[in-house]
């Protein structure tokens, strides 16, 4: 399941935060964090934002936006103010010891490695509403101080190297690779091509689906091959079967425990239910119809007894074995020694009888 993070660029419309050497921290912040969140949504991350434009929003209500969206993550990105001497990144989390300190670590970390940051102020922590009123881990990065010229500068002309920085900060905290192709959307995409696959193999890649088709189809047909299919190569996604693909939730499929073919029900998922609620062992469910292996596993510690065979004699248990064969021949003994008239083997997870033996008389 993807991550969704909830990135709030701080401050905006009539609240414009820090003020100095010519910016407005929430003029600065916003394209910071829209960037952020296009690097990090580009990555497989779903992206909400508190504000997208400059306008002003409480601070419980960013808090809102992202419990309502029930976001895994909240990155909060300001930039800071002091005296004009102050400067440098600093990074926010509510307390020590959580989620939220370790999210907040990784974006100074990266800030801190990027070579943005002027100098190392650290992580620390805060009661800011946005990281209390949070319910999610929540980090606030203050980017670099808009009160010092030299910071004030790279909030300037660097925006891009700063959202690049919390990304990183981002991803890595996630344990998702930086790819940095997604800075070359330009590059030409690929044309569609469909690829013939002929029993597991791509032998061609056609510009028309159809003709992919039709190319399947006659491999299949002409006993070139057994089965085919058309692939698409951009997303990899199979267009097409042939023979049409087997839907084995409708299939009568065979229930196989430590190599004994058991029983045979309608259905992959009934199969492997049932499997996994009667027997132990090494379980194999094979399609009817194809004889295709369509799931294979260990069951352990089965809420039902161990599979066992009763032997029953003229309608009386006398004994149980784990063994199907031995049933069968103590069942045969029996009535062939005359011990009694007949006898069945019956399967003790479910009652099936699954072998009667008589003499007939001559
Ligand atoms: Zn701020």
């Amino acid at each position: 399941m993807a991550y969704k993070i909830c990135i709030d660029p701080g401050h905006g419309g009539i609240d414009s935060g820090a003020v100095g050497n010519g910016l407005k921290e929430s003029q600065v912040v916003l394209p910071i964090a829209l960037e952020v969140g296009e690097i990090v949504g580009k990555h497989g991350v779903d992206i909400v934002f508190t504000r997208k434009t400059d306008v002003f929003i409480e601070l419980n209500e960013r808090a809102s936006i992202a419990n309502n969206a029930n976001v895994n993550y909240f990155i909060s990105i300001h930039a800071n103010s002091a005296d004009s001497a102050g400067k440098g990144t600093e990074t926010y989390a509510f307390g020590p010891g959580g989620q939220g300190e370790k999210l907040a670590g990784a974006l100074q970390q990266s800030m801190i490695s990027s070579g943005i940051a002027t100098a190392n102020r650290g992580v620390k922590f805060a009661n800011f509403a946005v990281l209390r009123e949070t319910k999610m881990p929540a980090a606030l990065v203050e980017t670099l101080f808009i009160s010092n010229a030299g910071d004030a500068e790279i909030l300037r002309n660097r925006k891009h190297d700063i959202a690049v920085a919390i990304s990183k900060g981002v991803l890595n905290f996630l344990s998702i690779p930086f790819d940095s192709s997604v800075f070359n959307p330009q590059q030409p995409k690929p044309a569609v091509m469909y690829r013939v696959i002929l029993d597991g193999v791509q032998v061609e890649a056609l510009s028309y689906q159809d003709k992919a088709e039709a190319a399947v189809r006659e491999a299949v047909d002409s006993g070139k091959a057994k089965a085919g299919k058309v692939q698409r190569n951009t997303d990899g996604v199979d267009l097409y079967f042939y023979p049409p693909a087997i839907d084995y939730e409708k299939e009568l499929c065979r229930i196989i425990v430590n190599g004994k073919n058991l029983v045979a029900l309608t259905g992959k998922t009934k199969c492997i239910n049932w499997a996994k609620a009667n027997y132990e062992g090494h379980v194999v469910i094979q399609c009817v119809k194809n004889n295709v292996v369509i799931a294979e596993f260990d069951n352990v510690n089965p809420a039902k007894p161990k599979l066992m065979y009763r032997v029953i004699l003229d309608g009386v248990q006398v004994e149980a074995l784990s063994d199907l064969v031995k049933a069968e021949s103590a069942v045969r003994e029996a009535v062939n020694s005359g011990k009694a008239r007949s006898g069945k083997v019956q399967r003790n997870t479910d009652s099936a009888d699954i072998y009667f033996y008589q003499l007939v008389k001559k």
